[in-house]
């Protein structure tokens, strides 16, 4: 399998595409085309769906990493279906070790990169931001993996202590947590102009893990193709987004022959999604504070390649709009572009107050405590009736976000081993200001540690 820029660059290997996240025309990889996966079987194991999955885009030790991706879990079906009503399943997929959806394909990501390294005889420093879930799925993946060092910037002071003890108290030699005197996007932004840093890349390759990294989307499809048939027919996916990378996996399972219906992205208010999909309109914008962090995105990364899908893999408007976009801060969509992203994926904006309203009443009806990200998307799915069966993606476990859940339905949720063992241990973090050239010299100091 090879893998075009979605803004029309040379195809390159998966491996490659691995390596490089993003491809220097500053386009996203695509697969040159979408393998057909074989239908859902109720009596094959989560594994051996990956393991089909990453061989079908292009892995070479699939088995292997499929293997270790799992290992980690503590649910034996790894991502398991819970149907709460006629009509309404929730998909569970926070049994990993960190307790959000990221796991699932992180855990895929540090043995994948690691063969591809050992191929090439090549170490890699991953630098990587984060509001939160994304870096402690990270580190808990590549803590110890051979040839491959991980620097995580993290806002002082501004993820859930839950989210940070899962980062920092990983004792690993080739793991640094930068703690980062600014916001979000001052991370984002430092990790951006470092990846292009000579005297970094003199040591080693250097890229990121975040989910424009074609291989994060990869491990993101099989629990899509495995559960869409289990819900029903046509079964609709609500996906609680951010960066759009999980709901483009239900869209990319969907290509590859799953019998998905519709997919329905749930956004909170950070709407540039919706802003996208009803007027064309693409704009850079600073993203606001809500109770579901992990989705506090200005704008999804992955919508270029939705935009690339729906102009039937044109580079050329991906191009114009894109670069429009980097240039200008904001960019229009043609209009028959328009009506073609609407006929892949819809979106829905909900705000604070419904989503904790979709909070209390998941306790109400079913007993249920879902975090705030989960509520998103079960706010939306009650908003939006359909005439079938929903299956609405839990992205988190509540327990990640005590002070959240409590805030709304008045008690904490309980607390999982897992989350309770980060607790008791020690913790390792690095203060720095928001400044490029103090985060280059501690990223050299770790290149030089291992
Ligand atoms: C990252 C994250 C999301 C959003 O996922 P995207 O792939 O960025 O759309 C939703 N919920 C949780 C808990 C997350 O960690």
């Amino acid at each position: 399998m090879r893998y075009v820029s979605t803004r029309g660059g040379p195809a390159i290997g998966f491996e490659e595409a691995l390596l490089r996240g993003l491809a220097p025309d500053g386009g996203l990889y695509a697969p040159e085309a979408w393998p057909r996966l074989s239908p859902a079987d109720p009596a094959r194991p989560y594994a051996q769906r990956l393991a089909e999955t990453l061989a079908a885009f292009g892995a070479v030790e699939a088995e292997a990493a499929a293997a270790r991706a799992t290992a980690r879990f503590a649910h034996p079906e790894i991502a398991p279906l819970r149907q709460l009503g006629p009509d309404l399943w929730l998909l569970e997929l926070f049994h990993g070790p960190t307790a959000a959806f990221k796991d699932l394909a992180m855990q895929a990501m540090a043995p994948l990169l690691e063969a591809a390294l050992a191929a090439r005889g090549e170490r890699l420093l991953l630098l990587t931001a984060t509001s939160g879930d994304t870096g402690a799925a990270a580190v808990q993946a590549f803590a110890g993996a051979a040839g491959i060092q991980l620097c995580v910037l993290h806002p002082e002071g501004r993820i859930s202590p839950v989210q940070r003890r899962q980062m920092t108290t990983v004792a690993a030699d080739n793991v640094l947590n930068l703690a980062i005197e600014g916001d979000f996007d001052d991370c984002q932004r430092l990790v951006k102009t470092l990846l292009e840093s000579p005297r970094l890349r003199a040591g080693a390759l250097v890229s990121s893990v975040n989910s424009i990294n074609w291989g994060r989307l990869a491990g993101q499809i099989p629990h899509y193709v495995d559960h869409a048939a289990r819900a029903g027919d046509n079964a609709r996916f609500v996906v609680p987004t951010g960066n759009f990378g999980d709901a483009f996996a239900g869209w990319a399972a969907r290509a590859c022959g799953a019998p998905l219906g519709p997919i329905l992205a749930a956004v909170n208010r950070n709407d540039a999604l919706v802003a996208a999909l009803e007027r064309g309109e693409l704009r850079r914008r600073a993203a606001v504070a809500t109770p579901s962090v992990s989705m506090d995105v200005g704008l999804p990364s992955n919508l270029e390649r939705l935009v690339f899908e729906a102009a039937g893999r044109d580079p050329a408007p991906v191009r114009d709009a894109f670069e429009a976009l980097a240039r200008e801060g904001a960019a229009q969509l043609p209009p028959e572009l328009v009506a073609a992203l609407r006929a892949e994926v819809s979106a829905r904006c909900i705000k604070d107050a419904p989503a904790a309203a979709a909070m209390r009443r998941a306790w109400e009806a079913f007993g249920l405590v879902v975090c705030p990200h989960t509520a998103v998307g079960l706010a939306a799915h009650w908003a939006a009736p359909y005439p079938g069966p929903s299956v609405v993606l839990a992205t988190a476990h509540p327990a990640k976000f005590p002070e959240t859940v409590e805030a709304v339905l008045g008690f904490a949720p309980e607390t999982p081993a897992s989350l309770t063992e980060f607790a008791e241990r020690a913790e390792r973090c690095q203060t720095l200001p928001a400044d490029a050239a103090a985060v280059e010299a501690a990223a050299l100091t770790l290149l030089r540690r291992v």
